[in-house]
């Protein structure tokens, strides 16, 4: 017997469960909702550890989904620094690292995702960081502290966030990456570009088509040795290497778990077990505006599949149905915003210009627009937006609209 039953159970502390208690509540949820999280702190913004909580911009409460006060007021029960160590999903009971037991009605699983570890020579050296947490936010900064000269492993958007922000601390950064310019595998060699120039400008080194063999050094790490030949001194590396969905809890207790690695879920994310939803960077969803399964790891999609849950726990029946959005910005240099995502597109076409800092590019596959980036042209996002829901083939005349700046996107595909 279970010590007490919840109605609603969240497990995961993170930006996904915060939501989905939050719309639980404006919904009209009257029933118990305990959310059960691992980390010390309530549920926060993720993407200010790379950004302003990184520059030291922002207080740690500053970063907070809620202020602490929020949960009490809402009767929302927030458990932190504890851990869900089993779940049966046919009892419907959880195990909890305080050896408590408790018994559920429905529950979210959202434990998000773990970093990719690298697994090479001198790989446990000091000074050697990882970021996920506003926790590894502070092992950075301090690590940092009297450091002259960093090295970024990765030239996705964690690289190249944190080089941004750490050479806006005046720190030497150089990134070191697989690709052959930054932010490449999302945005393609235009749009990388331009993010690398950025970077470039401000003083960043940016080894691409390299690759990190060993670190070197005494105790910390001194150097990064790539298998291209070079040698890069370093007193402190960041890898940013990509995540993992953190399925551990909700495999062992039998959910499906999708070709893509998350829980397999339904458009109105219900797992395999009825009763048992998922959302945020774990959840692999039939995506009805994709008409493909999806997981995605962007803070809007944890934060709009947090509400989707919430409306279908209380039996809303509703499909998950927003376009992912994703943003990012390098310190104050340049932000982009981002709708898709595009798989393999065969051709992209940029409307403005790309040297000015202001452009829009339209990734489309078989003429149909799959994806939309925009760099100071926020409007066009939500034509791009359109335009994907829709999933319409575009012809001559609509792509050549598209391209041209003067043009009327509300009419492209109408
Ligand atoms: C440094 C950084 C910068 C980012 N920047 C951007 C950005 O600019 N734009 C953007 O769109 N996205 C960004 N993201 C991604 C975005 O933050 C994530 O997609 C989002 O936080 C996912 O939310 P989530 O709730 O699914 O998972 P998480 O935020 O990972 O939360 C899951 C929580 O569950 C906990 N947990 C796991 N297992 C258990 C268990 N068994 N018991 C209890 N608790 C458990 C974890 O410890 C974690 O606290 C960034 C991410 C990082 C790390």
């Amino acid at each position: 017997m279970p010590d007490r039953t919840v109605d609603y159970l969240l497990i995961g502390g993170g930006l996904a469960a915060g939501n989905c208690a939050r719309w639980l509540r404006e919904e009209g949820g009257e029933g118990s909702i305990l959310i059960v999280g691992r980390e010390p702190d309530p549920p926060y913004n993720r993407p200010d550890c790379s950004k302003g909580y990184l520059r030291g911009e922002m207080k740690r409460e500053e970063t907070f989904f809620r202020p602490d006060d929020f949960w009490g007021e809402q009767d929302i029960e927030l458990m932190t620094r504890t851990s869900v160590t089993a779940l049966d999903a046919q009892a419907r009971t959880v195990k909890l690292s305080s050896k408590e037991e408790i018994g559920f009605g429905k529950a979210l699983v959202a434990t998000g995702a773990n970093v990719r570890r690298l697994n090479v020579e001198g790989c446990d050296l000091e000074q050697i960081h990882y970021l996920r947490t506003l926790g590894n936010s502070d092992a950075i900064r301090e690590g940092t502290a009297d450091a002259e000269k960093v090295v970024l492993i990765g030239g996705s958007y964690i690289g190249c966030e944190v080089a941004a922000s750490l050479t806006k601390l005046g720190k030497k950064c150089q990134i070191v990456m697989q690709e052959e310019v930054t932010l490449e595998r999302g945005f393609g060699k235009t749009a990388g570009n331009f993010f690398q120039g950025l970077l470039t400008e401000h003083g960043v080194e940016v080894h691409g088509q390299d690759e990190l063999e060993r670190f070197e050094g005494d105790g910390r790490v001194q150097r990064v040795i790539t298998r291209g030949g070079l040698e890069l001194e370093a007193e402190a590396v960041v890898v940013g290497a990509g995540v993992m969905p953190d399925v551990t809890l909700a495999s062992k207790a039998g959910l499906e778990i999708g070709e893509k690695g998350g829980v397999r879920c339904s458009s109105r994310l219900e797992s395999s077990v009825p009763g048992i939803f998922a959302a945020g960077d774990i959840c692999e969803y039939d995506s009805p505006v994709h008409g493909q399964y999806l997981r995605i790891e962007h803070w809007d999609v944890a934060f709009n599949q947090g509400k989707t849950a919430a409306l279908n726990l209380l039996g809303k029946d509703v499909p998950h149905e927003v376009v992912p959005y994703f943003f990012s910005d390098l310190a104050d240099w340049g932000g982009l915003e981002y709708v898709g995502p595009a798989y393999g597109w065969d051709e992209e076409i940029c409307r403005g210009t790309i040297d000015g800092g202001s452009f829009s590019n339209f990734y489309l596959k078989d003429g149909v627009v799959k994806a939309g980036l925009a760099v100071g042209r926020s409007d066009d996002i939500e034509h791009a937006s359109r335009l994907l829901s829709e999933g319409m083939k575009l012809g001559e005349e609509d792509r050549r609209a598209l391209g041209e700046t003067g043009s009327d996107l509300a009419a492209v595909g109408t």
